[in-house]
């Protein structure tokens, strides 16, 4: 059954359009379980009606044809009620609904379960027998269930490609779908769509069109000549070592590469207006599929070769097209897993917006964008990404959402959005300057994080009073080797300088969970739970003792510094992070560098430093909150993890008892605290931050004026009050309606997420 199963998932998964996936779907179902028809109906967003999509065994011509209502007949019960229903004789149940266009009355045994994806029911799949002596047993169940749940992926996959081509369920035209994913940074992009995906991997490639035919054949024609030069290398180079069966190899590849096999049939595509990358990606899949399907144990192993063949012209044909290389004006990048590294390839002001496959809205790349300002939406998981290249696209960083290939109303729509923010951004500008106080004179120093030279930038402008956080990982990661102590102390006194005599807290480094260096890679089961931080630097204290000393001797003469240890969990690994920075401190001071001993803190990110802020204050100088690991950990939630992201929630009652207790404590040791999480950057959570005693916050320069103005309009009892009145709640959900009411009250309902009137934004449709 498992391999019946592993089947039909792969050739559903390689077909080429959703009516195809369907096909697949009904007649190999029906040949498995050995029945007489098996069928599928497809909910349409946009009629709320199951539509028969594909069947074998009833009429074919009612496909298309047949739709029944949300609750109508047995489809609309297995979809209702959303599990199974197994019926003997189901002309004979109240809800039997016949359709003479499909000639069903034949068949009484009635099988259907729905197809569910991410809580959403896309469809119902049926199975039907003509006589009632047959009852599907619960073993047949049971597959038809484990199939529908595997290929509920596929459907939304191929229902999204085909809505991004601007495809209904029936082939009608569909204007403005949206696809969902989550809300990564604020405001709104228009731009054209530029896919960015790892080198050498098929699967990546996006679809394109070739603008000129000859160039990209001759292009591919250079591929396969170089590769035909490497396997002939290669060849030569192992011919003493290897038996001839083995040899045997090299002309199998050889054969493949003949202008008349493989390369021939990528020519023809070529030639039907595919660019090279593309028309190769077709060809090569398609074989893998035909071998991978064969019975022969040693045929189907050659599949390998030929992904292994197509890898290598793959990386060839990308190696000439990497010089060239032009980012459109107002780009908007588009990728399975965005990284840092790909944000500093555009040209600066040609990037506008990101779209990402994988992560969630607190995942580093978002905090990033939120940082540069780049609206940015996460966890696109169902959208096809080697779809969007070259497209016009819309990207909503308020609502998690794209449009692709807009029509000019909706086009319209969100340049008025796009000027509407412009305007309250230059309203905000007269701010900078003054203090940042509620309407009682309570002052809450508004401190920025930093991680580029372009935040410092932007932090000035903004007037920040000094860095919350500096996270160090930044230049780290955009280099490709660890940067030496010089470069770091250059790095380091841009920094401090920009801020003096402000104070600029610095992070040591806080690689590991989703924050990866290329030249430093760590693989493990459950990073978030691994080596991350502080306990990586301690195990590698010529990492950590280079970059103190980089900060310290970067300090040199400007005295700003304070240095924060990330991820603590236990006080031992402050004791031990202090040692190594007071020997450094006095390496530096006997080199005669006359610095003062820089503050130290921690940041309390783990459940166990809530518990021990007392102990933690007796060591240090400082805290700071990371509230964005605080929540992922308190609450059990992979912050980069798009399919949990609606349980991530900074509002939760357990995330504010914590905050608000750490605060209480700290206090009461007497030690400063402050928060440099999301949280802080938001203004219903600066308001309840405030009111919790916090002494300064950290944020992204981008809220520093929305916040600064939230907070100069309140008093300290009235965010008090909210603070009093939301403690009590239970649900998130509850508290988080309860801040932005009360900021709607104050008249600030400008900062939560725009209004878009009860339909969303005109004419608009979901697609996932
Ligand atoms: C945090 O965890 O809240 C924090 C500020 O650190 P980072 O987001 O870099 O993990
Ligand atoms: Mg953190």
């Amino acid at each position: 059954m498992l391999n019946t199963l592993r089947n039909i998932v792969q050739e559903v998964n390689a077909a080429k359009d959703l009516r195809d996936a369907l096909e697949i779907i009904v007649t190999r179902v029906q040949k498995a379980m050995n029945t007489e028809v098996c069928s599928v109906y497809l909910l349409d967003p946009e009629s709320n009606r199951y539509i028969l999509m594909a069947t074998e065994g009833l009429y074919k011509s009612a496909v298309g044809k047949i739709t029944l209502g949300y609750s109508e007949g047995l489809v609309g019960l297995v979809g209702s009620r959303e599990e199974p229903i197994n019926l003997e004789d189901a002309p004979s149940h109240p809800r039997y609904r016949y359709f003479p266009e499909t000639g069903e009355e034949r068949f009484k045994s009635f099988l259907g379960v729905p197809i569910i994806h991410h809580r959403r029911v896309l469809g119902v799949l049926v199975v039907q027998q003509r006589h009632n002596s047959r009852c599907f047993d619960e073993g047949e169940e049971a597959f038809l269930v484990t199939i529908s749940a595997q290929l509920a992926g596929v459907i939304a996959h191929s229902e999204a490609t085909g809505a991004i081509g601007g495809l209904s369920l029936t082939g009608r035209v569909a204007q403005d779908v949206s696809f969902n994913g989550v809300a990564g940074a604020p405001g709104v992009a228009i731009g054209q769509g530029v896919v960015v995906y790892p080198p050498a991997d098929l699967d990546a490639v996006p679809e394109k069109a070739c603008e000129d035919v000859e160039a990209e054949i001759a292009l591919f024609g250079e591929a396969t000549d170089a590769v035909r030069e490497d396997i002939n290398r290669v060849a030569e180079r192992l011919a003493t070592q290897l038996r001839p069966e083995e040899q045997a190899l090299f002309e199998v590849y050889l054969r493949i590469l003949d202008d008349n096999a493989l390369p021939g049939e990528v020519v023809l595509r070529i030639r039907e207006g595919k660019w090279a990358q593309g028309a190769l990606k077709e060809v090569v899949q398609q074989y893998v599929r035909h071998f991978e399907m064969m019975g022969d144990h040693y045929l189907r192993e050659r599949a390998v070769d030929i992904r292994d063949l197509g890898r290598r012209l793959l990386a060839h044909l990308q190696e000439g097209d990497q010089q060239e290389r032009v980012f459109p004006q107002q780009a908007i990048l588009v990728s399975e897993e965005l990284t840092p590294a790909m944000l500093g390839e555009v040209p600066r002001g040609q990037l506008v917006g990101l779209v990402s496959v994988r992560g969630s809205s607190n995942s580093h790349v978002a905090i990033l964008a939120r940082a540069m300002g780049v609206p940015t939406v996460m966890g696109m998981v169902d959208v096809p990404v080697n779809q969007l290249d070259s497209r016009e696209l819309i990207v909503d960083g308020y609502e998690g959402q794209i449009y692709a290939s807009p029509s000019p109303e909706l086009r319209a729509f969100y340049e008025s959005i796009c000027l509407e923010e412009q305007e309250l951004i230059r309203g905000l500008e007269e701010l900078r300057d003054l203090p940042c106080e509620t309407l009682d004179r309570h002052r809450i120093p508004l401190m920025v994080n930093t991680g580029l030279m372009t935040d410092v930038v932007r932090s000035l402008n903004n007037g920040a009073e000094g860095i919350g956080l500096y996270r160090t990982e930044v230049p780290f990661m955009i280099n490709e080797r660890f940067p030496s102590e010089q470069e770091q102390r250059e790095y380091y006194r841009e920094q401090l300088e920009a801020f003096a005599p402000c104070e600029v807290t610095m992070r040591t480094l806080d690689v590991g969970g989703d924050k990866a260096l290329t030249y430093f890679p760590i693989s493990e089961e459950n990073p978030f739970l691994g080596w991350r931080g502080i306990r990586v630097t301690l195990d590698h204290p010529e990492i950590f003792l280079v970059q103190v000393r980089a900060m310290l001797k970067a300090s040199d003469g400007l005295n700003n510094l304070r240095i924060m240890l990330p991820m603590i969990s236990n006080v031992s690994e402050v004791e031990e992070a202090l040692h190594l920075i007071y020997r450094v401190y006095h390496e530096v001071r006997e080199e005669g560098y006359d610095i003062v001993m820089p503050k130290v803190g921690v940041m309390i990110e783990v459940p166990a430093a809530v518990y021990q802020v007392k102990a933690l204050c007796d060591r240090v100088d400082f805290l700071s909150v990371g509230s964005n690991d605080l929540t992922q950990y308190l609450l059990a939630v992979d912050r980069n993890n798009p399919r949990v992201a609606s349980l991530y929630h900074s509002y939760h009652p357990a995330v504010l008892q914590a905050l608000y207790r750490v605060a209480q404590d700290a206090h009461a040791a007497g030690t400063p605290i402050s928060i440099c999480g999301e949280l802080a950057g938001d203004p219903g959570g600066a308001v309840l931050l405030l009111a919790m005693g916090y002494d300064a916050l950290s944020m992204n320069a981008a809220n520093l004026l929305k916040v600064k103005s939230v907070i100069r309009a309140v008093s300290f009892d009235w965010a008090k009050a909210l603070l009093d009145d939301v403690v009590r709640l239970d649900s998130p959900h509850v508290i988080k309606s309860s801040v932005d009411l009360a900021l709607r009250q104050a008249g600030f309902g400008r900062y939560l997420r725009p209004e878009r009137g009860a339909g969303g934004a005109p004419g608009a449709a979901a697609a996932t």
